[in-house]
């Protein structure tokens, strides 16, 4: 008797013609949505075409530039075109005369991100992996989204005929600053991890992520993770035992460790176990923009005693202002507290953030430098020779 019901209900050709145009309309969007929001997130606050003075042109195309933080990995685009929107690609760092850039790599960012706490129990990064059509393996893993935003740099430095270069040693470093005395407009790119919750609670990943060229790790992000406590999370705890071994296995491997985003005891507890210098790729003091992000004078100083560096941000949650100015005038505290070798850029372009400028901009960040009384040799310093420095103390030789 079953064998009567046991048929296939035909379908009207109505729905399926309906179930066909909402497939396309998904197909679509998915497609729009993701580049919808990198429009809309990634502004400058100031559009190009940037002009500024002949004299901060001449100075700012001499000049070493290195910015030790951009996320454009994170977005659909291609770094070796040039585009319209976003902060960064390959044809605008050579507009801009950047020699060296750190692109950072965001695998998780809760949703409805607050300044002051967060907790890490949701992921908008899920829902932008998914409508971008990324590979399924980094719809739930971390690792595997760090993994896959490692290998999309490592494809631009391939396909990009020698004018962008992965640094991962000091020989390397050493071979780009030749290349550039001999005129040739080769740039830089250094491969770092915001967050260490992306190593999914095994040392081996770090490793992994090494082998691939990562040289910088930041421990956390807007939220508290296995590693460490976030500035901006619920507990904002110190390091755990695993942030210990993953500072020390940074350390004896090369690899940079960031402390944008980590909590002051955090903070605390690796300036206490650090043997190479430390940095922070993208923050503001709360000398000038007092909030739970920024650095306390206290951790300003305990990182220039390692030796490190502090990228001061383009963005107004960094510095409370929206003009270049603001960066200047944290640029020039954080100086006078600890001396300009200490002090570095880190723009967080394509963060999601509105910077002032696309990174074209720079030279009019050059140009307000000078304005404020930054002599030739102290904007080299802050703007490139800082971060060259500290690499060449703490990347693998060879
Ligand atoms: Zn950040």
């Amino acid at each position: 008797m079953l064998l009567r019901y046991n048929y296939v209900m035909p379908i009207p050709r109505q729905t399926v013609a309906i179930f066909i145009a909402l497939l396309l309309l998904v197909a679509g969007t998915s497609g729009c949505l993701p580049t919808i929001a990198d429009r809309h997130l990634n502004r400058a606050l100031t559009p190009p075409p940037y002009e500024a003075e002949p004299e901060a042109e001449r100075l700012h195309e001499g000049l070493f530039i290195a910015d030790l933080h951009a996320d454009s990995m994170l977005w659909s685009r291609n770094p070796l075109k040039r585009y319209g929107y976003g902060h960064v690609d390959l044809p605008r760092l050579q507009d801009a005369d950047v020699e060296l850039q750190v692109f950072s790599v965001v695998t998780k960012v809760p949703y409805g991100v607050d300044l002051d706490e967060n907790a890490g129990d949701s992921d908008m990064i899920t829902l932008l992996t998914v409508l971008q059509g990324r590979p399924f393996r980094t719809w739930s893993s971390l690792l595997e989204r760090a993994l896959y935003q490692g290998e999309k740099l490592n494809a631009a430095v391939r396909g990009s005929a020698g004018a962008l270069k992965l640094v991962t040693t000091q020989r390397d470093l050493e071979e780009l600053l030749s290349a550039r005395r001999r005129g040739e407009p080769v740039i830089g790119a250094l491969l770092a991890l915001e967050g260490a919750h992306a190593l999914e609670g095994e040392l081996v990943h770090l490793d992994r992520l090494y082998d691939q060229g990562y040289r910088m790790v930041g421990l956390t992000h807007h939220f508290d993770n296995a590693v460490a406590g976030s500035a901006q999370g619920l507990e904002k705890g110190g390091l755990t035992e695993f942030g210990r071994d993953i500072i020390q296995r940074a350390q004896e491997r090369g690899m940079l460790i960031d402390l944008a985003h980590a909590s002051p005891r955090a903070i605390d507890d690796v300036l206490a176990m650090a043997t190479k210098p430390v940095i922070v790729s993208h923050t503001g003091v709360r000398g000038t923009c007092d909030t739970v992000r920024n650095l306390s004078d206290h951790h300003v100083q305990g990182i220039a005693a390692t030796g490190g560096v502090i990228g001061i941000g383009l963005f107004e949650l960094a510095v409370c202002g929206d003009e270049i100015e603001d960066t200047v005038k944290a640029m020039r505290y954080a100086a006078e507290l600890v001396g300009v070798e200490h002090i570095a850029l880190g723009s967080d372009f394509d963060g999601a953030t509105a910077t002032f400028v696309d990174v074209t901009g720079l030279v009019l960040l050059t140009q307000a430098m000078l304005g404020s009384g930054f002599s030739r040799q102290e904007i080299a310093a802050i703007l490139g020779g800082n971060v060259l420095r500290v690499l060449r103390q703490t990347l693998p030789e060879a």
